[in-house]
């Protein structure tokens, strides 16, 4: 929850200044949130509205996520989202990508954070990709000690026991800007 999050009731902004936009109401002097979410101020039409969460925490197709690697199964990762677009997201969300086809033995481990494309939702299972260079693992760990572990092409070696393993990373594997997001 950012400072610009707000609860139902509070105030937001006197009505001379602004009017109540969506997801809040006018009480005759000032604008309040009528739900929690995140405050928009629009300086332009000097309207006051807010976010609800939820509409923002489902994924749309094309959208780019980052989240945690929930479960791993033969065919498929489970991935729980925290970030849609760069934004977070505490709605916690999961989607599915398909990793049959990557022929790689270990595409992720759990709780990897990975980031992927959003392709479609089907009955009600959001599915995901992972085959575009930026799409992929961003953090690992060695699967044998934990350890830390850096890329060597496609592979990865672990610095403290050199355990070799494969993952499906992603071009930006090793760059931790997402870590800053979640101040
Ligand atoms: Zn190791």
């Amino acid at each position: 929850m950012s400072e610009n999050s707000t609860f139902p009731g509070e105030k937001i902004a006197s009505i001379e200044e602004y009017e109540a936009g969506h997801n809040t109401f006018d009480d005759g002097d000032m604008v309040r949130a009528s739900t929690i979410g995140e405050i928009d101020m629009n300086k332009t039409t000097r309207v006051a509205s807010v976010n609800h969460p939820k509409l923002l925490s489902i994924p749309k197709a094309g959208d780019v996520i980052v989240g945690n690697v929930a479960a791993v199964m033969s065919s498929m990762i489970a991935v729980s989202i925290d970030y849609i677009n760069g934004k977070p997201t505490t709605s916690k969300v999961e989607c599915v990508c398909g990793t049959r086809n990557l022929r790689i033995r270990n595409v992720a481990l759990v709780n990897d954070i990975v980031t992927l494309k959003i392709i479609s939702h089907i009955n009600g299972t959001i599915h995901a990709a992972i085959n575009e260079p930026e799409l992929g693992i961003l953090h690992t760990k060695c699967r044998k000690c934990g350890g830390r572990v850096v890329s060597m092409r496609d592979a990865i070696k672990c610095t403290d026991c050199s355990w070799i393993d494969e993952r499906k990373l992603s071009k930006n594997f090793g760059k931790l800007d997402f870590v800053s997001l979640r101040e």
